[in-house]
Formats: C-alpha cells, sequence, structure tokens
C-alpha cells in the first residue's frame, strides 16, 4: 500500500494535501462520529502511485531550515485596527500589506452558515472576515490547488492558519516559492466543527433565536482576553470563557482532535515564515505589562519571514525578545497539550442527544472550574510575590 491509507488516523491532521494532489480523485473527506474529517480512500479508483503519502505531512514532514530565528513582543500603533484583531494584529498588518502590492491572503473566516473554512480574498475590505480567533477546526477545502494557481501565474500569496495546515500546504507544493509567505499559529488544538455547531444549538437555545455571529475573543468584553460575544438578530451575550461550556473545555484541552495531542510544531520548529501567538504572559517578563489593548508573541523563522516583517515594522511598537525569557511559559512552544482522561468520553452522545442533555454535563464542570480559578486568584491576590516566585520557579524544576 503506497497511499495515505496506512496513515494513523491519530496523526492525520485533516490538511487535506492528499484529497487535492491525488491524480485519480480517489481520496475525500469522511467525518467520524466526533465530527473530525479523515482521508477514505476509493480503492477501485486508486492506482497506488504513492503520490498523496509522499505529499502528507504526517508521513514525512517538512524540511527544517537553518535560520538564526528572532523573536519579540508586537503590538500594532493604530488602536482601532489594534482592536479588531485577537492579539498585537500582526496577521492584518501583513495582509494589508501582501493585499496593497497586489497579492492575495488565504485565512480563516466564517461562512454564512457559521462553519470555519480556509478562504481566499483579493481586496482589503473583506479582511475583516478573517480577524480575530476562531477556537473550531478550520477546512482547508481546496485552497492548496488555488494557491499552487495563483503562485505559478506569479502572485504574490500569503497563507495563514494552524503550523499543520501550514506544512500540508508546503507538502503539497513540494518546493519553495519567492512569492509564497507563511503565517502560523501558536496552536494548543482544535475541536470538530460538530461540537462547535452542537454549541451553537444550545446557545441558540438559551438565546430564543438563531446565532448569527460567534466571537471568542472580543476585547471590548475584558481587553485581550480569552472571553468573547454570541449574537442572535436581537440580543447579544457575553461569553465568559471559564464559565462557558464550550470554552473553558476548549481552554482545559478536552475537546481536541487526537492528532493535537502528538502535535510535532508544539515546538521551535514551526513550518511557517511567522509564527504568531498571545502574550498574555508578559507580565511574567516585565510585571505590570499592560496588554489589555492586545498584544502578540511573533518570531521569525524565514529569510521571508525577515523580509516581510522589515516591510511592517514600522506600524508596530516592539519589544526585542530572548527565547530563553518565555520558552518556559509557553507551553505550546515546548510540548503538545497532555490529552486529560475526560477526552475519552467527552464527545460521547454527542449524535444522540439534545443540545441541551449534552452541554448540562460540560456546564457542571465549567462551574467546578470557575470556583476553582477564582480560588486560585484569590490565592495568588494575599501571597507575598517572593512567594510566588519560588513556587514558579519549583514548577519549572529550577529549584530542586
Ligand atoms: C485554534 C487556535 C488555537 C490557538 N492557540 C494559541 C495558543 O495556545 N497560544 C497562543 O499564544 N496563541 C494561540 N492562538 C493564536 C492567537 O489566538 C491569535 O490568533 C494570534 O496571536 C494572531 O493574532 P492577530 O491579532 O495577529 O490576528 P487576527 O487579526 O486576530 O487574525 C486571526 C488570524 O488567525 C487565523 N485563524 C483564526 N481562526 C483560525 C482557525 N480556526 N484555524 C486556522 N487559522 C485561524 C486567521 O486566519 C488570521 O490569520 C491560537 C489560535 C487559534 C485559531
Ligand atoms: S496512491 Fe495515488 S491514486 Fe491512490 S489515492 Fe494516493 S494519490 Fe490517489
Ligand atoms: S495529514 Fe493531510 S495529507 Fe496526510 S492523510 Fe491526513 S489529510 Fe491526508
Ligand atoms: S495542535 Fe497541532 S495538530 Fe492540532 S490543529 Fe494545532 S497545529 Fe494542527
Amino acid at each position: 500500500m503506497n497511499s495515505v491509507s496506512i496513515i494513523d488516523r491519530k496523526k492525520c491532521f485533516s490538511c487535506r494535501s492528499c484529497v487535492q494532489i491525488c491524480p485519480k480523485n480517489a481520496i475525500d473527506m469522511h467525518e467520524n462520529s466526533e465530527g473530525f474529517f479523515y482521508p477514505n480512500i476509493n480503492e477501485s479508483k486508486c492506482v497506488d502511485c504513492g503520490l498523496c503519502l509522499k505529499h502528507c505531512p504526517s508521513f514525512a514532514p517538512y524540511e527544517k531550515n537553518d535560520f538564526k530565528k528572532t523573536s519579540y513582543a508586537v503590538w500594532l500603533k493604530d488602536d482601532k485596527k489594534l482592536f479588531e484583531s485577537s492579539s498585537g494584529a500582526l496577521f492584518s498588518a501583513a495582509a494589508e500589506k501582501i493585499l496593497k502590492n497586489g497579492g492575495v491572503v488565504f485565512g480563516a473566516a466564517y461562512n454564512a452558515d457559521l462553519f470555519v473554512e480556509q478562504i481566499c480574498i483579493e481586496d482589503i475590505n473583506e479582511l475583516y472576515k478573517m480577524k480575530g480567533s476562531k477556537y473550531v477546526e478550520s477546512t482547508t477545502n481546496s485552497t492548496y490547488s488555488k494557491v499552487l494557481a495563483y503562485l505559478t501565474n506569479g502572485k504574490k500569496v500569503l497563507y495563514s492558519g494552524t503550523p499543520c495546515q501550514i506544512a500540508g500546504l508546503k507538502k503539497f507544493l513540494g518546493k519553495d516559492y519567492e512569492n509564497l509567505f507563511t503565517m502560523d499559529l501558536i496552536c494548543h488544538g482544535v475541536p470538530s466543527e460538530r461540537l462547535f455547531h452542537k454549541y451553537l444549538e444550545w446557545q441558540s437555545g438559551q438565546l430564543g433565536g438563531k446565532i448569527i455571529y460567534c466571537g471568542f475573543r472580543d476585547k471590548d468584553v475584558g481587553g485581550c482576553s480569552c472571553n468573547g460575544k454570541i449574537k442572535t438578530k436581537t440580543k447579544t451575550k457575553t461569553v465568559l470563557s471559564a464559565l462557558d461550556p464550550y470554552y473553558s473545555s476548549f481552554i482545559r484541552c478536552e475537546t481536541y482532535r487526537e492528532s493535537c495531542y502528538s502535535c510535532p510544531y508544539s515546538s521551535l520548529e514551526r513550518p511557517g515564515d511567522i509564527t504568531m501567538g498571545d502574550f498574555t504572559e508578559i507580565t511574567e517578563i516585565i510585571p505590570g505589562f499592560d496588554f489589555s489593548k492586545g498584544l502578540s508573541l511573533f518570531i521569525i523563522d524565514t529569510e521571508k519571514g525577515l523580509a516581510l516583517f522589515n516591510l511592517i515594522k514600522g506600524s508596530f511598537n516592539i519589544i526585542p525578545l530572548e527565547f530563553s525569557q518565555y520558552i518556559s511559559i509557553k507551553s505550546n512552544l515546548q510540548k503538545p497539550s497532555e490529552r486529560p482522561a475526560v477526552r475519552n468520553f467527552v464527545y460521547s452522545g454527542i449524535e444522540e442527544l439534545s443540545a441541551m442533555e449534552f452541554f448540562k454535563r460540560f456546564k457542571e464542570a465549567s462551574r467546578f472550574y470557575f470556583i476553582r480559578f477564582y480560588s486560585r486568584k484569590m490565592l495568588s491576590k494575599i501571597t507575598p510575590s517572593f512567594v510566588k516566585e519560588i513556587g514558579k520557579r519549583i514548577i519549572r524544576g529550577k529549584v530542586r
């Protein structure tokens, strides 16, 4: 067998490189009971050519480079645009630059039914669709083939996504293109779109109307933190991550695709030209730093990443960082998210139970974590800082 049928399902990222490369159209994606998609091979069409396997990022990882990476904490000087993005607005500044130079930009956006997909835009007025983190798996559809068509026509292309999506794109293309720029996210994992839609159904029941908006990082709800909003035509509800069943289980790493728990990109080896992430942890380096308007951790991974940064850096406030300053506090740059025991049954009943019944269990769990979270916060407030510092050092293994 020379096809991706040999790929361990726990290692498949659902990138769809195999689907798009197959010359016989022998692969399509099938949804499992949890709502995650996996390739399915039509054996009557497959000629065992091995192309899909060769272009699968899970089978043959992308090639590493020896570029000397640098990193920064950055935030856009333009407050209005900064407000529209989840963290420091690094993505939108890079996207604007590419679009203004006649290029195209690929990124994750909601479609009309609130499914998250990788889409392509050529018009700066459509950039708003991609702004904001959507904490659910986004579908790549046929975007890799579209990227190839643009690249061969000489267009500049910026593709942003999770590291496994960028790795999939690179494996699909099979070689580097000077006019391709990629941005990957520091990523701790993705829940399935079925879970997300079950959640929207649950919210719809709570609010008594169809959900038309779901934001996970709305800065008018507590600044640059994990809070958002849900809207129907007539109502708006604030969503506090610690109390919300979907959001809190996402933060606790309970609902991810299986590949996320052994993710090879939870490290400083990055498939993109630029890596971007949140950086609320900055207060551990600069105590009291106000990140409420938004702040990104930004790593330049390649020469092309450096070239892109040089084009946009004038628009940012910038603090240079050493890796040693943050590597121990950005856990998904060190290791994949841990798979908790509850992951074994968290999706059970998703097909049979009503949204109300299904999320009841989640709601009780989030209440418990809410109480734990705020007790810890209270404890932290009354504990002297030298005691906290010793505690942190013990946790990081610096004191034995
Ligand atoms: C699922 C997920 C998990 C993340 N986990 C972490 C983490 O553990 N630690 C951390 O520091 N940062 C994490 N981030 C990154 C962080 O939330 C911000 O997205 C990032 O810092 C970019 O912010 P920005 O202000 O530059 O971009 P914005 O202007 O807010 O643009 C959002 C960018 O994210 C992309 N995007 C949004 N949703 C998705 C999605 N579902 N799939 C693929 N791409 C998407 C868009 O295409 C766009 O490029 C995660 C993001 C996502 C989507
Ligand atoms: S081995 Fe070749 S023909 Fe068969 S599924 Fe893979 S790419 Fe398609
Ligand atoms: S990782 Fe991507 S290319 Fe490999 S089997 Fe999964 S969907 Fe196909
Ligand atoms: S954690 Fe890894 S495997 Fe999961 S979505 Fe993110 S990059 Fe892909």
